[in-house]
């Protein structure tokens, strides 16, 4: 939704109002309806009809063209829920199933620990037969997204919810770029600025939404826009078992973090300014706190050159505390915190720093 009303071709924004709901969407009973001209579909005519709807919305207009879809890469019956032939990309957003399961608790009107199970459930599907939703394939949250990010059928770009409320223009322009669209700064502010949750919710709020559940507890789709809200909201044992069941997809990436790190400018960001340096190595006083306080005066502390960087590798050494590491390392040592706690501080400083 943040991007819905941004668009390629030259000419006004399209209203928000009318964007989101020209929004294409491969789950429509409504489309394959149209296209069977009939009703009463049965499961099997909808799997026999999915690629003509897919074919349909494709040629709507020119590609390429934007079609929302909950469905994960999977087949049933032997169709496949998206088509590679059909398909340029993919772009896929990835949230942290720990603030999810509030979200679809709220959603489809069901407690916590109902919204754990299903999502944990290899099996889980949406829509159906009593639905406006055709049935769509969802299997478990890190089967989900290992479907879209982990298969080598078409570039797939993974754009973390987070980002998108940290760092909306740069996520946002990545979209752009992945898609080939032209990038003007004008329209991607304003398209930000028209997609700004507090105004989508007053929207909503106003016109209601099409995308809300009939079931849901709060009434609303636009509800939180939160993240981190889990930990206010979920139980030790719920987090538990969320981490249980998809620890190995949540793990963040430390080794990628690592190399998109540059060390020279966290330092920068902190303060610290080298004595002395080399093409590719700067000296000067640690930073790390507890080796600040071994140093005894204001004036040795200037002239300290007991801490180095080599740039080119992103490594640090302090020969008086031996501290030693990449910058993840050093920022865990620098805030006295977790490994996941440094590298989840170090991903937002990295993203609001581009
Ligand atoms: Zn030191």
């Amino acid at each position: 939704m943040l991007f819905a009303a941004y668009r390629k071709e030259p000419g006004d924004t399209v209203a928000l109002t009318e964007a989101y709901k020209t929004t294409m969407s491969d789950s429509r009973r409504s489309e394959f309806e149209k296209i069977a001209d009939k009703t009463e579909l049965t499961e099997a005519e909808v799997d026999t009809l999915r690629e003509s709807v897919q074919k349909t919305l494709a040629q709507r207009v020119q590609p390429p063209v934007l079609i929302k879809t909950h469905n994960a890469r999977v087949r049933h019956n032997g169709v496949p829920m998206i088509r590679r032939e059909l398909t340029l990309g993919g772009i896929y957003i990835l949230r942290n199933p720990l603030d999810v399961v509030d979200s679809v608790a709220d959603h489809w009107g069901c407690s916590i620990d109902q919204a754990i199970q299903m999502m944990g459930n290899d099996r889980h599907t949406i829509g159906g037969r009593q639905d406006g939703m055709i049935k769509q394939y969802l299997q478990t949250w890190s089967k989900h997204v290992l479907s879209w990010t982990e298969q080598p059928a078409f570039p797939t770009l993974i754009i973390r919810y987070e980002d998108m409320k940290a760092a909306p223009e740069m996520t946002f322009r990545n979209v752009l770029t992945f898609l080939g669209w032209k990038i003007e700064a004008i329209r991607v502010t304003a398209a930000i600025d028209e997609t700004q949750f507090e105004k989508l919710q007053a929207r909503e709020a106003e016109d209601g939404y099409q995308e809300r559940s009939d079931r849901s507890l709060s009434g609303r789709f636009f509800r939180k826009g939160k993240s981190g809200d889990w930990e206010n909201v979920l139980t030790e044992e719920q987090i538990q078992r969320i981490v249980e069941d998809h620890g190995q997809v949540m793990r963040i990436d430390y080794g990628e973090l690592k190399k998109r790190i540059r060390f020279r400018e966290l330092l920068e960001r902190i303060g610290w300014t080298s004595v002395e340096g080399r093409v590719d190595q700067l000296c000067g006083p640690c930073p790390l706190p507890e080796c600040q306080s071994k140093v005894s005066s204001d004036c040795s502390k200037r002239k300290d050159r007991s801490f180095s960087i080599q740039t080119s590798k992103n490594v640090y050494l302090c020969f008086r505390c031996g501290s030693a590491g990449n910058a993840l390392d050093f920022w865990q040592a620098y805030r006295a915190t977790t490994l996941y706690e440094a590298a989840k501080e170090l991903i937002q400083i990295h993203e609001t720093s581009n």
